[in-house]
């Protein structure tokens, strides 16, 4: 299915989420829909709910290297932890993923959350 673009989907989605989570939180003092960690951890936990994977750091990074070259290939180990080759594994789930995000995408995602190397 295509990307819904419209504003009106935008609006009635994130936007009313947006706006429905503070009113609660100023009124009750909570977050209806959960709070994600602070720093590299929420980072995390996002990525992990966008791919679809657990908040798992080797998996994320793993997940994020594969969807940030331009094709993917069925010989290579897939990157849930399995063992197996994405061929007989993950692979329809990596092809849906490589078509929402983007090989650039993905390697910004992935550099976020890989310790940079020392000059
Ligand atoms: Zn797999």
């Amino acid at each position: 299915m295509a990307p819904d673009h419209r504003f009106e989907t935008f609006l009635t989605g994130p936007m009313h989420d947006y706006f429905v989570s503070q009113t609660h939180f100023e009124v009750n003092g909570t977050w209806p829909y959960g709070e994600r960690s602070h720093g590299i951890l929420g980072v995390l936990e996002s990525y992990a709910d966008l791919l679809g994977v657990p908040p798992d750091a080797k998996i994320i990074t793993d997940y994020l290297h594969l969807l940030s070259r331009q094709k993917l290939k069925g010989h290579a180990l897939c990157p849930c932890g399995s063992g197996k080759r994405l061929r007989d594994c993950h692979s329809d789930d990596l092809r849906r993923l490589s078509q929402r995000i983007p090989s650039f995408m993905a390697k910004r995602m992935h550099a976020t959350i890989t310790p940079r190397k020392a000059a």
